[in-house]
């Protein structure tokens, strides 16, 4: 009997948790030790994991990632207006959007669903100050003509890689582009730390920096350097975190095992094309994207998305209607005229499926077959 029979909820982004015992014992040695935040052994121990894994010299773990790229975005002194997709989780706006900076919108490939460097150069401006990439799905974004503008223009550049822990593009981890990229740890992220993010980079000042901000900006006892916030990752989600590494390779197999299902199932299905990750690049597989061509499909990509919730099979319709078209963005007409055609369509096609520790395979059939035979 499959999870679907058993009458549950599949919610995309169900959280992968690791072995609980190990967690648990983590969590008994943080009370004895009485040391719950603030540069414990856990998250110094989880910093340099991350950094081992990603191959990059500094990470600077955060409570999340929404405060992880404000800190990121004032340590490079950002200001003016900023570039970014449209097509990404509102943080990315919002980060830059809650200290003054403009987020301005640019199209996307449609191929990619990444940011398109032609469109980001058609809208620098004399206020324009930086460009945050998105790696969407764990797929790398176009680093080496972002970095070529950025040279050109003199810009600050910076990724938004919450989708891409332990992806690899050319060959190597993400992490390393641009001045810095920050990860996300949410519950419903790939590794999760409960709530967690980090920004990593390979210039030390500018870690060293973040790691001032982070802590209200103290260096040492009774001295403050900096302006700074509370960004600090408690000792507990550290240890979640460093738990859910440990089962980093099961997490992948089980997620590579779902989206090979849903590639079998899903294929020769007229309307729905699931997108494909490089064989020849590592990826954590968490995001399962269909696109849905209604016309040919024979049903509009929302009633889809309603027939599966009905099924009990929580899909989601990420990142639905984009930034441009939320609040504050949307009445302030940041791109006005607007024009951005791919992120529209895009947006409109994408159905989010469920993966992850919760999924079996028997459950990707059984969702595969209320996607096959609709009316
Ligand atoms: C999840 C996510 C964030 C926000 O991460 P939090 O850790 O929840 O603050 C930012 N950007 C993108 C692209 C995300 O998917």
């Amino acid at each position: 009997m499959n999870l679907l029979n058993a009458g549950k909820k599949l919610h995309v982004g169900a959280p992968n948790i690791g072995s609980r015992e190990v967690l648990f014992s983590r969590i008994n040695d943080i009370l004895d030790r009485r040391w719950l935040s603030n540069n414990g052994v856990y998250l110094l121990e989880f910093e340099r994991k991350i950094s081992n894994i990603l191959g990059v010299r500094n990470v600077v773990a955060m409570c999340n990632a929404t405060v992880a790229l404000e800190i990121a975005a004032r340590a490079l002194e950002l200001h003016g207006e900023v570039i970014i997709p449209s097509y990404t989780f509102i943080a990315t706006a919002h980060s830059l959007y809650w200290q003054g900076i403009t987020p301005v919108f640019a199209d996307i490939d449609p191929k990619t669903h990444n940011i398109n460097v032609e469109e980001v150069e058609r809208l620098i401006t004399p206020k324009t100050t930086g460009i945050v990439g998105v790696h969407i799905w764990g797929r790398g974004c176009d680093t080496e003509g972002l970095g070529i503008l950025a040279k050109k223009y003199n810009l600050k550049e910076m990724y938004d890689a919450s989708h891409g822990f332990a992806c690899s593009k050319n060959g190597q981890m993400l992490g390393s582009s641009g001045k810095c990229e920050v990860f996300s740890f949410h519950a419903t992220k790939f590794i999760n730390s409960f709530e967690g993010g980090a920004v990593v980079t390979n210039d030390d000042e500018l870690a060293e920096k973040m790691r001032l901000m982070r802590n209200f900006g103290f260096k040492g006892f009774d001295n403050v350097v900096h302006c700074g916030v509370n960004g600090k990752m408690s000792e507990v989600c550290a240890a979640m975190g460093l738990t859910n590494l440990e089962q980093i390779e099961e997490i992948i197999t089980i997620n590579r095992r779902n989206y090979l299902a849903y590639q079998k199932g899903l294929s020769g299905i007229k309307g729905i094309s699931l997108i494909e990750y490089d064989p020849k690049e590592q990826n954590n597989f968490q995001y399962i994207i269909i696109e849905v061509d209604s016309e040919k499909y024979g049903l509009d990509r929302n009633k889809l998305v309603e027939r599966l919730h009905e099924q009990n099979i929580i899909a989601r319709k990420y990142f639905w209607p984009g930034c441009h078209l939320m609040e504050p963005y949307r009445s302030l007409h940041i791109n006005s005229p607007y024009n951005l055609p791919e992120t529209d369509r895009v947006a409109a096609r994408v159905v989010v499926l469920p993966t992850g520790q919760t999924v079996d395979e028997e459950t990707v059939d059984h969702i595969c077959q209320i996607i096959k035979n609709r009316p």
